[in-house]
């Protein structure tokens, strides 16, 4: 049951303090503080009347700032309300607004934004785009408080894809942002996420200290709302952990506490609590009232704590033996799957996740094969877990009603599942060609090439054919670096690539062997034959220089060239050594290498 990590999320997905102090925040914004979160209906009127509804006009502004925060308020509201598109048409707004202001911070935050509402709508995926492509902004900038926030999102979006050791790994750098940005609320805040997730792994009573500790920060800090969210999660852990009688003093309180709050998942979340509560005490008829209080609450607007209510309710249901109820629940559980939330929670998530680590860094993908590999075990794995569950889901209602119409809901299933299964398969393979990339050229990688290596040297063997091996590394590439920035040498990179490509064979293949360093291996291809083919790229490199975004470089290369005898790694050895000599002897040069004896080839 993850009644815990639902009541997090909304200290999680909350708006939370404003992120910058202004000097000159209008006076919207203060009217607004002064309702503060306990008046949300008449703080989104003010909104409402301040901005209308179109788009954003910063023609004759003389605040943007506090325009935008404005319409950062308003989408929190929204959405805390359950208002998804309109919230998604505001945090569209202030990225339009970051944008015309060139604020990353800002285009940071509106990403963020719509990040948390398809989040709330369970569409996990879509949100996981968001929140990386914000955390992508940030990590390069010095904006520690706001990164926390977006590793904290993260976290929350694993933890509902049920990845705890995954969520607990961004919940532990969100901590540790937040104690760099110095924020008592965000570390408040965090301290009681990462309790979710220990609760979840190790147990209700490891995390009982943790959620105390929020509750007393909320109190230190003046925060009614993070102390009325601790005290919910306090309930869920005393009742999950056995202690009835202790439960029973914080939860009814609880429970008020957390109606003040507009909330539709906490107050949803916390009837989870109190329910669970009653059924443990054997007072089935108040654990169902609770329970239906809080379905009518999450229908519709909370899918997670939606899906999880009908769940124990029909299981409550069947313990009370009301066999009509029970089916009535489980079928609308079932028409949930057909919305195919769980598709998107438990694959793309996933999937996601490895895809930003294959931009992050080029070591890392050394690693992905491997876990796409595994991805796709799981997937099968996973696969037969949920055809499993499907068909025991069936037997349950068949046994208690037996008036449904199994045998097509069932081939529905089927259709739904095998869909599922392409669509999985499909990202798995995209993973796969992605791992064998180097991102920022496109050429391929170092453990792509050594594969496709080994499958060339088996052809030459049986064929008898020629096969030479070129290594090109950029001469003085750091100055240039150094003298035009990194991007300008980026860009150098990309169209030296860009180049090789063109001038040798598409059978060649060509790869990113290092920083600004190049392999080619050319099949089917005599030392001659690879002389000329260097020679030639050398003089279209002289007469056509690189363009880039500060004019043409004149960008010359040092080339090793070895014929492949029996294995490869006695050809790159040998290419590179060559490849040094040019280096040595004045870099802009080829040097052939055959075997001991080595021509010099200006
Ligand atoms: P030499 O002629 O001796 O090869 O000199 P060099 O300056 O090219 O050699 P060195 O190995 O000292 O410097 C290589 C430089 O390549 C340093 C590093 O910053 C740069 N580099 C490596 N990878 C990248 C990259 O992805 N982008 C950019 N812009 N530069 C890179
Ligand atoms: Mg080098
Ligand atoms: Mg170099």
């Amino acid at each position: 049951m993850r009644a815990i990590a639902l009541l997090a999320a909304v200290l999680i997905f909350s708006p939370g303090p404003a992120l910058a102090e202004e000097n000159e925040l209008s006076e919207v914004l203060l009217e607004f503080q002064r309702l503060g979160t306990e008046q949300p209906a008449a703080a989104l009127e003010l909104l409402d009347r301040t901005l209308g509804q179109g788009e954003p006009d910063l023609a004759g502004e003389s605040d943007p700032e506090s325009l935008a925060e404005l319409y950062r308020l308003r989408t929190s509201l929204r959405r805390s309300k359950g208002d998804y598109p309109l919230a998604m048409a505001d945090a569209q707004r202030l990225g339009l607004l970051a944008h015309q202001l060139g604020d990353i911070g800002m285009e940071a935050q509106s990403l963020f934004l719509q990040g948390t509402v398809e989040a709330e709508q369970g569409r996990y995926g879509a949100a996981m785009e968001h929140f990386h492509a914000a955390r992508g902004l940030l990590e390069t900038a010095d904006h520690p408080g706001q990164l926390a926030r977006i590793y904290n999102a993260i976290g929350v979006t694993h933890n509902f894809a049920e990845h705890s050791a995954r969520a607990r790994e961004y919940f532990e750098l969100a901590l540790a942002s937040a104690r760099q940005a110095e924020d008592d609320f965000l570390i408040a805040t965090y301290t009681g996420n990462l309790a979710t997730v220990i609760a979840a792994t190790e147990g209700p009573e490891a995390a009982l200290p943790m959620q105390r500790e929020v509750y007393a920060a909320g109190e230190r800090l003046g925060d009614a709302s993070m102390q009325i969210v601790a005290m919910a999660n306090i309930c869920n852990l005393l009742v999950d952990s056995g202690r009835l009688e202790e439960a029973d003093r914080t939860c009814p309180e609880a429970m008020a506490e957390v109606d003040r709050l507009e909330g539709s998942r906490v107050r949803a979340g916390i009837r989870m609590a109190v329910g669970k509560l009653r059924a443990k005490q054997g007072q089935l008829e108040q654990a169902l009232e609770v329970y239906e209080e809080g379905l009518d609450i999450a229908r519709g607007i909370v899918p997670t704590v939606h899906r999880d209510l009908l769940e124990v309710l029909a299981q409550l249901h069947e313990r009370m033996d009301h066999p009509q109820a029970a089916l009535e629940r489980y079928r609308e559980l079932i028409s949930l799957h057909d919305e195919n939330l769980e598709r998107e929670r438990q694959g793309m998530v996933e999937e996601l996740e490895i895809r930003y680590q294959i931009e992050r860094s080029a070591a890392e993908l050394q690693l992905l094969r491997l876990d796409a590999d595994l991805q796709a075990t799981q997937i099968r794995l996973r696969n037969a877990l949920v055809m499993g569950l499907a068909f025991l889901l069936l037997i349950a209602i068949a046994a208690t009603g037996g008036a449904l119409h199994a045998h097509r809901i069932q081939s529905r299933l089927r259709k739904e599942l095998a869909a599922r299964n392409d669509e999985l398969e499909q990202a798995v393979s995209r993973i796969s060609e992605l791992a064998r990339r180097d991102p920022l050229t496109g050429l391929l990688n170092r453990r792509a090439l050594e594969e496709l290596a080994e499958q060339e040297l088996a052809r030459k063997r049986r064929e008898e054919t020629p096969l030479c091996l070129v290594l090109a590394d950029i001469d003085l590439f750091k100055p240039i670096n150094d003298r035009h920035g990194h991007s300008v040498g980026d860009e150098v990179l990309k169209s030296l690539a860009q180049r090789l490509r063109e001038l040798f064979r598409a059978s060649d293949l060509i790869a990113r062997w290092g920083g600004e360093e190049f392999l080619c291996l050319l099949p089917n291809t005599s030392l001659e034959e690879a002389v000329a083919a260097i020679d030639r790229f050398r003089a279209d490199l002289k007469e056509h220089p690189i363009q880039t975004g500060i004019g043409p470089l004149e960008i010359t290369l040092t080339f090793g060239l070895a014929v492949v005898e029996d294995d490869l790694r006695t050809a790159i050895l040998t290419a590179d050594q060559a490849m040094y000599q040019g280096k040595a002897a004045g870099r802009d040069r080829l040097v052939v290498s055959s075997g001991p004896d080595q021509d010099h080839h200006g």
